[in-house]
């Protein structure tokens, strides 16, 4: 894949794309997704339409490493029903009210009763929290503080209507061959049921990015995890211990349709070329930016880089989860998440592919002073560009490339931005000038 290939600029006043990952986000919004049951699966199913998708079910009870595959949760419906039959709480308007993974309950309870088992957000009267009961089984409902306060002293009907039972846990990969089988890993959970930021774009724009590399001739192969937080990582990473070796790079991506600017987590390692690669793409991206170092708490990176692992994969967000208020609450919903900002963020994706398919190291062939670039008609403009800076960018890669200093280096040290190093790279490669150092494997 050459430079450029991946990015078509944004047409002014209309954003398919981001329009389009918006739509396929609010198809999704109203499932009920858990880390196991039918919500994901039909997540995956419709991932699957859009890219080729390998499903994979593992068998409750099995052991992945300390942890053991969880019993399969699906959920009919859930309410709270006052005296007169009417709902006061339903599953059927939102799918945070209820607790997710909550044990199945029915009974008639006091508002007393009732109370310790109801969640709400006193400081957003109006929001839905979200909340789950995965590693202790529990039962729950989430209502607005508002709807809480309107609760008088009845008896209430509550109902979950749940099953907690031996089955699958499933989760899907998409695995794109390139020329080597060094693979880049790009991993996002989907497990989060309506909530759009902390999820839902993750996984749009993550199923747009293998869209767009499905047509291209790579170099890495690729391979794109749609898994549940935390457990489905484990899982995969517990039955895929070899594969997980040859993971040279990887972006776990999350958060990334709301207004905020980029942030990147950098991977345990600190100085892998995906981390490098990524803070090179935010610093010529011309949006807000900040990078993050690792910490061990976050999404699935926290697997990716267990000290066992240690494998060199950052986080990829826009705001940081945790720091927005409208974060794990109903206010997560489709207008927080906007098509531009969701294509600006599948383009920045796409730079940073483009960075770890390009980025190689090249050998000046005519080291001895600079070569006379006026003779071979390099010392001036191919257009476009101002002139000097095409120049410089020559001057730059002839000098750096001493076979031991890679494109992205003379990027960092340039401060030119990558596409315009690599540019010059290949125009000095086609004269001659260059030659390209093997891969060393
Ligand atoms: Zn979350």
């Amino acid at each position: 894949m050459k430079s450029g290939l991946l990015q078509t600029p944004i047409g002014e006043g209309q954003d398919c794309l981001g329009e389009e990952m918006h739509r396929f986000a609010s198809e999704l919004y109203p499932i009920c997704r858990s880390i196991t049951g039918r919500g994901i699966r039909e997540t995956l199913a419709r991932i699957q339409q859009r890219i080729p998708l390998k499903l994979t079910e593992i068998p409750t009870g099995t052991p992945v490493f300390d942890w053991t595959v969880p019993r399969e949760w699906n959920i009919r419906d859930a309410y709270i029903r006052n005296s007169t039959g009417q709902r006061v709480v339903d599953f059927q308007q939102h799918t945070l009210h209820v607790v997710n993974y909550s044990a199945p309950v029915h009974a008639t309870l006091s508002l007393r009763e009732l109370k310790p088992h109801l969640h709400s957000l006193p400081d957003r009267p109006d929001w839905i929290p979200y909340r789950t009961s995965y590693y202790k089984e529990d039962w729950g409902l989430c209502l607005s503080h508002n709807q809480l306060l309107a609760l008088e002293d009845d008896n209430y009907e509550v109902c979950i209507d749940s099953s907690l039972e031996a089955g699958h846990l499933a989760l899907g990969e998409c695995f794109l061959p390139g020329n080597s089988s060094d693979e880049v890993l790009i991993s996002c959970h989907a497990c989060h049921p309506s909530l759009a930021n902390d999820n839902l774009s993750g996984i749009t724009v993550a199923t747009a990015l293998a869209a767009s590399l499905l047509q291209c001739k790579l170099r890495y192969s690729y391979r794109f995890l749609f898994l549940p937080g935390t457990i489905g990582a484990i899982s995969w990473l517990a039955l895929n211990k070899d594969t997980a070796q040859r993971v040279r790079h990887g972006l776990v991506l999350t958060c990334l349709g709301d207004m905020g600017g980029f942030h990147y987590k950098k991977s345990r390692r600190g100085d892998a070329e995906i981390d490098r690669a990524a803070v090179h793409v935010l610093r010529h991206c011309g949006e807000p930016t900040e990078v993050l170092d690792f910490s061990p708490y976050g999404y699935d990176e926290r697997q990716y880089c267990s000290p066992g692992f240690n494998l060199p994969v950052g986080c990829l967000m826009r705001s940081v989860w945790g720091t927005f208020p409208e974060y794990h609450t109903s206010a997560d919903n489709l207008d927080f998440i906007h098509p531009a900002q969701l294509t600006r963020s599948l383009r920045l994706c796409q730079s940073i592919v483009d960075v770890l398919e390009n980025n190689r190291v090249y050998l000046n062939r005519n080291p001895w002073c600079e070569p006379q670039l006026g003779k071979r008609g390099l010392y001036g403009s191919t257009g476009g560009e101002s002139l000097d800076r095409e120049i410089n960018a020559r001057l730059w890669v002839l000098n750096m490339s001493d076979g031991a200093h890679s494109l992205l280096y003379i990027a960092e040290k340039s401060g030119l931005p990558f596409s315009e190093v690599l540019s010059a790279a290949e125009l000095l490669r086609d004269s001659g000038l260059l030659s390209e150092v093997p891969e060393s494997s």
